[in-house]
């Protein structure tokens, strides 16, 4: 047997069937996925990646799932789930990290500033993985993703033996947008570059205070996917959707968050459609009113 045969075939060993994706997003909603795999090394990657083409399978990957709405009657093909590829790599004098994909920004943004690294201060209330936050390019408190990131290693499913290494320049980087969203290829790991020699007490209280401001004025305790609109410039989503009233209307257990308007929550058993008639609902309420499109945020799959 050939050695990506072999390999194939032992990916097929630990691929899943018909598995809840509510288990696997933070809104705690969406289907079953025909096939998923939780890779843990490149190794089973390439492999799960070899074993989707040999079964004619459509391919997907995916993160913490804390910017995903997927519907209820789920995806077909294989979801690849890169949270368990974690880990990450400092140089304090040079300013470098190089993450895993599967490593939680959280995490990461800790690691940073205990080692005196500044840059990554306001990502620690992002609960997404490296590779999903270059993906969306992910920022908060004046801070983004764009800002620090130097280069990211891709594999191509077209091309699963090899892998290639893009810089930042090259991904085409905005508000919440990368090239990567147009792309199939998998986000393997992130080299990025702060500001070294800080003192780590200075910047681990930065980081703790942004924290708190979040987690003090968003419902970071109930079910969501962070804010579901882009702001329409010079506009904010959330001051657009509360100036309606809308704070606290409900379709199903599908809820604006009373807490801060751009946020929709589940407040146990939402579904998918219920999520996607309230944001149509918002959506709108705030064109009539306002005369402005808002557009998500959230990324939708199975639809
Ligand atoms: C409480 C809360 C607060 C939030 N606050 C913010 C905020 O302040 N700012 C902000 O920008 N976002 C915020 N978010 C949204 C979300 O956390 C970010 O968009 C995050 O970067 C998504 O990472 P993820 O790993 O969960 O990606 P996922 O949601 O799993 O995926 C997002 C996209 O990236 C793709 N993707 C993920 N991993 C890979 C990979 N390895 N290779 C290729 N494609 C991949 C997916 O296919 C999908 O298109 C918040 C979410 C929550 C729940």
């Amino acid at each position: 047997m050939a050695a990506h045969a072999a390999a194939a075939a032992a990916a097929a060993g630990f691929v899943q069937q018909q598995v809840p994706l509510s288990a696997y997003t933070t809104w705690k909603v969406g289907g079953p996925a025909a096939w998923l795999a939780e890779p843990g090394s490149l190794d089973e990657i390439s492999a799960l990646v070899q074993w989707a083409r040999s079964e004619r399978l459509g391919l997907r990957s995916i993160g913490a799932g804390s910017n995903l709405l997927v519907a209820d009657q789920g995806l077909d093909g294989l979801t690849l789930c890169l949270r368990r590829l974690q880990g990450s790599r400092l140089e304090p004098q040079d300013g470098l990290i190089d993450a895993l994909a599967g490593e939680p920004i959280p995490t990461l943004a800790r690691k940073a500033a205990r080692a005196g690294l500044s840059g990554l201060e306001w990502a620690v209330g992002i609960p997404g993985t490296v590779g999903g936050a270059v993906v969306m390019n992910a920022g908060a408190q004046g801070g983004c993703i764009a800002d620090c990131l130097e280069s990211v290693v891709l594999l191509d499913p077209e091309a699963p033996g090899h892998t290639r290494e893009l810089k930042a320049a090259e991904l085409d980087l905005a508000y919440r947008h990368s090239k990567l969203q147009l792309e199939p290829w998998i986000v393997l790991s992130a080299r990025f570059r702060l500001n070294s020699g800080q003192d780590p007490a200075v910047v681990s209280a930065r980081t703790s205070a942004n924290l708190h401001s979040r987690t003090s004025t968003q419902p970071y305790q109930q079910p969501s996917c962070g804010s579901v609109f882009r702001n329409p410039e010079p506009h904010k989503a959330g001051q657009l959707i509360e100036a309606l009233g809308l704070k606290g209307h409900r379709i199903g257990d599908a809820e604006v968050s009373p807490l801060h308007a751009n946020f929709i929550v589940n407040l146990g058993h939402a579904q998918a459609r219920d999520i996607t008639a309230l944001i149509a609902l918002v959506q709108d309420q705030v064109q009539r009113a306002h005369g402005i499109a808002l557009h998500t945020e959230v990324k939708r799959l199975g639809f």
